[in-house]
């Protein structure tokens, strides 16, 4: 475990620059948190969750699958750098796991794995959530982590390449902020995830009604954040551009929330209702994943919650589906 000043954190960045495709929260000039590039703001590490999906790291919001020119095709190319990624929150790094299982699944998904291998991931934690409050820690999960103890990072790395970035961080750790970090590791699940597991009972006892949904898609405005911004949405579209030269085909992120989501070429819409698509965005992670996966899909980032404009997060329809028929 190390320690590494506020007032080092540039130099760290700049060295770690040399060797990786670095990404970490930064202020963009508008004021807007992201997870981006040194050069596209100064480093906004307190604050906890950056509102955009994390996992875009590994699956862009648009991305190139092939090229064909003349009938060659071209897969797309690896990134010069492998990609050094900070700013996963422990509830992030639990939704990255999920979507290596996802995209590992049968046919590997190639293009993701291309910029996931060989990346290191970094998790942040400890008093640098909003307003300063204790992010529990991951203690594991990633690379590396990085445990603000009011002051400092405290750097513990959990494998060999974490190790080996966080190598020349030579200051040993003060025993009051390894207890610090030992004292959160301990912290008590939360009610939310009790409340997503009885959510997924009652889903999976098929207790919820129809006119449930009607009343939840009737608040859907179709806007899409809540998917743009979830870690484990992983549905995209696929589209071909010609120009004269060549042909590209890439692919970008979809939302079960919109009407052409399922809509079939004969005009059949398996998802023809609001209140089916709104049904199927939180029947999926709560019923649907764990059949499939053994697991909820929804790892409780916030980010639904957070920017959905008519208040239909996943938090806030599984404490109503709770409350009324639980
Ligand atoms: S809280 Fe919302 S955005 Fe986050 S993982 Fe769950 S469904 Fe996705
Ligand atoms: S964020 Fe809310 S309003 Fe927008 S598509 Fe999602 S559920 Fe609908």
């Amino acid at each position: 475990m190390k320690i590494l000043h506020p007032a080092q954190l540039n130099n760290f960045i700049e060295r770690l620059a040399k060797a990786w495709e670095v990404r970490l929260p930064v202020l963009l000039p508008d004021g807007t948190r992201v997870i981006g590039s040194p050069g596209d703001g100064p480093p906004a590490l307190h604050g906890g969750a950056v509102m955009g999906k994390p996992t875009s790291a590994f699956f862009p919001h648009h991305g190139t699958l092939f090229t064909s020119d003349g009938g060659k095709l071209e897969g797309p190319q690896n990134p010069d750098l492998p990609l050094f990624v900070l700013g996963f929150t422990p509830r992030d790094l639990a939704c990255l796991r999920f979507i290596d299982r996802f995209f590992a699944d049968g046919l590997c998904d190639d293009v993701y794995f291309r910029r996931r291998n060989n990346a290191l991931v970094a998790g942040l934690s400890g008093l640098c959530g909003p307003g300063g409050i204790m992010i529990p820690p991951a203690g594991g999960g990633c690379d590396l982590e990085f445990f603000c103890d009011g002051s400092c990072w405290l750097v513990i790395p959990y494998s060999d390449g974490g190790r080996e970035v966080s190598a020349g961080l030579s200051d040993p750790a003060l025993p009051t902020s390894v207890e610090l970090f030992r004292q959160a590791a301990l912290s008590q699940p939360d009610e939310q995830e009790e409340l997503l597991r009885r959510a997924s009972e009652l889903l999976r006892a098929d207790r919820v009604p129809d006119h449930f949904w009607a009343e939840i898609g009737d608040r859907c405005i179709a806007c899409t954040g809540c998917n743009l911004a979830c870690p484990t949405c992983t549905c995209f579209g696929v589209q071909d551009w010609r120009s004269a030269q060549k042909t590209e085909r890439s692919r970008m992120w979809d939302s079960c929330q919109l009407d052409g989501f399922m809509r079939e070429a004969s005009g059949h819409n398996p998802l023809g209702s609001e209140a089916l698509r709104s049904r199927r965005r939180i029947h999926h992670k709560l019923a649907a994943d764990p059949e499939k996966w053994g697991e909820i899909s929804c790892f409780l980032c916030g980010r639904c919650d957070a920017v959905c404009p008519t208040g239909i997060g996943m938090v806030a329809v599984a404490r109503e589906m709770v409350a009324r028929f639980g």
